[in-house]
């Protein structure tokens, strides 16, 4: 029996495995792939095996990175000296840490990868969609198209751009790069290697152990990163790792602006009692990490090398957090007014109910609706109907005086103001200052039958929020006084 390893791969990861390119970094490893199964029954083992170059029994490791699309793989039991198998739920897991991948679901992103966006035509006929059913599918399921760039691909970004137009979703993407799989696999390859090295020169064997150390650390301290969402809580707890490790008087992140460092003087790397790394992400430079003051110079290069190998991860983990406020960004606003969204507007209501309620001060709204809108968007168009939404939104805007204050767009020609601490009478007030800003806006409305201009009715509710009452029936008597104000004749305010 030959020591080597096998590794059989989803062929939508084809290309990152040859940029990888693991047969020239470790010895005794092979690859194979077998088709993407991506949605389809799964393929059968022993069907499969038959493909592969040699026989099961020529490797001393097998690894199967399978997302369930092979179904029959030999029992992990019988086979527990010689084989692996990988069975993934996820296969975006492999290239990005899974904590955020589960967030970009929830988010309501469709995850698409390079290697899927290549046949993602032979991959829709599969499921017997056409162009409707497509539609109808991601309309449903899902609120963009968010393309996790492994960068090995440059079509992708063509790709996804048809695909997203095909479907006639939004799309996103952001650069994953080959860190994380990097590192999966070595993990993998080196853990089993350890396990079947019994006959390996001492020597080399201490290199195996510091490696697979070394990377089983860049994992978990991976993971522990990316479960923090913030750039400068990851800052932060870089910071402490650098400083529980290297014990320096001061540690430093010094970021670069488009791969250019914003300030490089008074560099450590002069000083014999400090040092400076690289911080590297996908995208390029993020910036560079200096430690200052040594507790224990005579370390200094020792440490170095190891700050050198742990930056790649700090990197990733910067780089993690900036896509992740990102999309989180994108997720909550509306794109066509840049005013918060539904799913932001329900988040905000239920956190100011909450904190109103231990506080016994009044939570107010605002539900505005624009008059004889129909009417402007057939006179002026659809163009012009929505300009008229942005500026109606920059009003807003405009008297969202309070942190905690939130303009949201609650439907398509419907907004709504949160004011949070403020009574019904300021309330009425603020909403009387709206209806006349807007009115003065001066966009002219010919088919208006209230007015020459563009003009909101606003219903107003207030209430000190408490258990017998809930935001649902808040929402319902601010909508029900914006009713008032339309049957009143609109153009007008009415409060509950
Ligand atoms: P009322 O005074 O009773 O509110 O009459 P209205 O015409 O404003 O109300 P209606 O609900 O009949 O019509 C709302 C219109 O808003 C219909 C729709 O074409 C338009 N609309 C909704 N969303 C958008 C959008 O995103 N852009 C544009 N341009 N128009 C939109
Ligand atoms: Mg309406
Ligand atoms: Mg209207």
């Amino acid at each position: 029996m030959m020591s080597s390893q096998l590794i059989v791969f989803c062929s939508n990861y084809q290309q990152e495995l040859e940029s990888l390119n693991l047969p020239a970094r470790y010895k005794d490893i092979q690859v194979a792939f077998f088709p993407a199964r991506c949605g389809m029954p799964p393929v059968d083992w022993k069907t499969l095996k038959k493909d592969l170059p040699g026989e099961e029994a020529d490797y001393s490791e097998l690894h199967i990175v399978s997302c369930g699309g092979i179904k029959g793989l030999p029992d992990k039991q019988k086979i527990a000296d010689r084989h692996y198998d990988y069975d993934f739920k996820q296969c975006f897991h492999l290239i990005t840490s899974p904590d955020l991948v589960e967030d970009y679901i929830k988010k309501g992103f469709y995850l698409v990868t390079p290697g899927w966006l290549k046949h993602w035509r032979d991959i829709l006929d599969r499921w017997g969609f056409d162009q409707k059913t497509a539609r109808n599918f991601f309309m449903e399921s899902a609120r963009a198209v968010l393309l996790l760039d492994t960068g090995v691909d440059p079509e992708a970004e063509t790709n996804l751009a048809e695909f997203a137009s095909y479907v006639d979703r939004p799309k996103e993407t952001i650069l994953v790069g080959l860190v994380y799989l990097d590192l999966l696999l070595s993990n993998t390859i080196l853990k089993s290697r350890d396990k079947t090295n019994g006959n390996l020169e001492k020597e080399n064997q201490y290199d195996y152990h510091k490696e697979l150390a070394d990377f089983s650390m860049a994992l978990d301290l991976l993971n522990s990163l990316t479960r923090v969402r913030s750039e400068d809580q990851v800052l932060a707890n870089i910071r402490d790792l650098f400083t529980m490790l290297f014990a320096p008087r001061e540690v430093n992140f010094k970021p670069a602006v488009k791969d250019t460092l914003v300030n490089r003087s008074e560099r450590a790397e002069n000083e014999a009692d400090g040092f400076v790394v690289p911080v590297y992400g996908s995208g390029g430079l993020l910036g560079e990490i200096e430690a200052k003051g040594l507790n224990q110079p005579q370390n200094r290069e020792q440490y170095k090398n190891l700050a050198n190998r742990i930056v790649n991860i700090c990197g990733l983990a910067i780089e993690n957090a900036r896509h992740y406020q990102m999309v989180k960004e994108l997720s909550d606003t509306d794109g066509l007014t840049g005013l918060a969204n539904r799913r932001k507007l329900e988040e905000h209501l239920s956190r100011e109910w909450k904190r109103l309620q231990r506080e016994q001060k009044p939570l107010s709204l605002l539900m505005c609706d624009i008059d004889f809108f129909k009417n402007y968007n057939d006179l002026y168009g659809h163009q012009a109907g929505d300009d008229c939404l942005r500026a109606i939104a920059s009003v807003l805007t405009g008297y969202s005086r309070r942190s905690s204050d939130l303009p949201a767009r609650y439907g398509g020609e419907e907004f709504m103001l949160v004011l949070p601490g403020v009574d019904l009478k300021d309330a009425e007030h603020l909403a009387g200052k709206i209806r006349q800003a807007t009115e003065a806006l001066n966009l002219k409305h010919e088919d208006s039958r209230c007015s020459q201009f563009v003009t909101l009715s606003i219903g107003v509710a207030s209430v000190i929020p408490s258990a017998e009452n809930s935001i649902e029936k808040l929402i319902a008597s601010a909508d029900k006084a914006l009713y008032a104000a339309k049957q009143a004749g609109r153009n007008r305010i009415i409060i509950t």
